[in-house]
């Protein structure tokens, strides 16, 4: 199997000032300095990016974005496109988290259009999906996965040997609600995504792509997670606010 770098990200969703988030950023720059095989990724808020950008100037920590527009400029109040995002400093953009599918009409359709812009941007796009509890007990956790990315991924083809796709898989049921899916569940389900991302883009492009586990990630569950072997890395919301903590996920070897 190719090996496929860990990917560690922070989703801040809608916390800090842009004066808390750029000492966080900084806190943590400091805190993972010289921590080797892993990647790191924070989201803070749109009003936070050009400042976090510069605490993490000379650090290895990237920045991304929580959201997107599909055009790149235009009349549509309120939104950012890919090319600002790049220009503001990013390289990473979430797409299509389970908040924004369940509060802002966020649909695969969308998640789809976003994708293919952040691509054309040069920005990494990282694509949420997840069942919610009620699809998970009527056991429908892998249709919906295969739906969100059959629809999520319509005519994409990132291309071979990049890591310009990330993948999140993010049980509702489990974001900010103290309950992590099992290893095991977890596993089952990355395992499926990697099956679905080869039928889509084929094997190689399934073999490199990094599938990140979503949902209630802290320093204790974060190592047996990663000990799974579709497992390659942690999207992690509530844990990663305190730069020591999230410092402490990062740190899971
Ligand atoms: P959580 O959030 O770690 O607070 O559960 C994860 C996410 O929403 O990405």
């Amino acid at each position: 199997m190719d090996a496929r770098t860990p990917l560690i990200a922070g989703n801040w969703k809608m916390f800090k000032t842009p004066q808390e988030a750029a000492r966080d950023a900084a806190a943590l720059a400091e805190l993972v300095k010289g921590v080797e095989g892993v990647d790191v990724m924070i989201a803070p808020t749109f009003a936070c990016l050009v400042p976090v950008a510069q605490a993490l100037e000379g650090s290895a920590v990237a920045l991304g974005a929580q959201n997107m527009h599909w055009e790149t400029e235009g009349a549509y109040t309120g939104e950012l496109s890919g090319p600002m995002l790049k220009a503001a400093g990013c390289s990473h953009v979430i797409i299509g988290h389970s908040e924004r599918r369940q509060y802002f009409g966020e649909t695969d359709e969308t998640v789809n259009k976003k994708i293919k812009a952040a691509l054309e941007a040069g920005l990494k796009a990282v694509l949420c999906i997840g069942e919610t509890e009620e699809e998970r007990d009527q056991e429908k956790t892998l249709n919906v996965l295969d739906k969100q990315l059959k629809d999520g991924l319509k005519d994409i083809f990132p291309g071979s040997g990049e890591d310009a796709l990330v993948v999140a898989y993010e049980p509702v049921w489990a974001i900010g609600t103290g309950k992590t899916a099992t290893d095991d569940q977890a596993q089952e389900a990355h395992a499926f995504i990697r099956k679905v991302l080869a039928e889509l883009l084929g094997k190689d492009l399934a073999k490199s792509t990094r599938i990140l586990y979503g949902g209630s990630v802290k320093p204790a569950n974060i190592a047996a997670l990663m000990s799974k072997p579709d497992i390659d890395g942690g999207l992690v919301g509530g844990a990663s606010l305190d730069p020591e903590t999230f410092s402490q996920i990062v740190k899971f070897q």
